[in-house]
């Protein structure tokens, strides 16, 4: 019966597969920053953890764990995994004297990330921390129409309030900026970690089961 059970769950698995590839390569880099964008080493076959670290000192207050928290769950595994040590970071959290949140990834916006710095404001907005983990995966801001017209939009930015707008994204979650929190991580996320390959495969894991 157990076995019956995970024939089906790896049909499922192709399906969605499939039906994603049927979007076109459009669609399916719709929310990223570009196909690239992101933490390779994070993706299928790899799988390993991108390991996190606040400043202690001045982060103190800063709940990294209920930061990363609904990121993991999504994806079934330590997508994100907290480290003690700095040295041994690949996405730092740092208090800046700027006004906005912002994060930085290496060697390049679009490429696949070695290191990403994510510049924290006051208050210290768990939420914020949410969203901008989304970023260091290679996600792209949903925004609104406004804010493309008067401020810099981030890079391959999606318009998530008017459905005229060439760049409209129906998306709803934690990169839109027309989504509350309350509503984020729901399945228009789980569908980017998805594509972008972040979640837990069982057909890999059945393979690896059987070696
Ligand atoms: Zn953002």
């Amino acid at each position: 019966m157990e076995r019956l059970r995970s024939i089906r769950r790896v049909a499922l698995a192709v399906g969605i597969t499939l039906g994603s590839l049927q979007m076109g390569n459009q669609e399916a880099a719709a929310h990223s920053i570009s196909p690239e964008a992101g933490f390779d080493k994070a993706r299928q076959g790899q799988q390993e953890s991108i390991r996190v670290w606040k400043d202690p000192v001045t982060l103190k207050k800063f709940r990294l764990y209920d930061a990363i928290h609904p990121w993991n769950e999504m994806a079934g595994w330590d997508l994100f995994k907290i480290v003690k040590l700095e040295r041994n970071a690949d996405v730092k959290f740092v208090l800046t004297v700027h006004t906005e949140w912002q994060t930085e990834c290496s060697p390049s916006p679009q490429d696949s990330y070695t290191t990403c710095t994510i510049d924290v404001t006051n208050p210290l907005s768990l939420s914020s921390g949410q969203h901008e983990l989304g970023h260091t995966l290679g996600y792209a801001d949903h925004v609104t129409d406004y804010n493309i017209a008067t401020y810099p939009a981030g890079l391959n930015p999606r318009v998530c309030d008017n459905p005229h707008s060439p760049l409209y994204s129906q998306y709803k979650g934690v990169m839109s900026y027309c989504t509350i929190p309350k509503d984020w991580f729901g399945r228009d996320d789980k569908n980017l970690l998805k594509k972008a390959g972040y979640i837990k495969k069982r057909v890999y894991q059945l393979r690896k089961n059987q070696l």
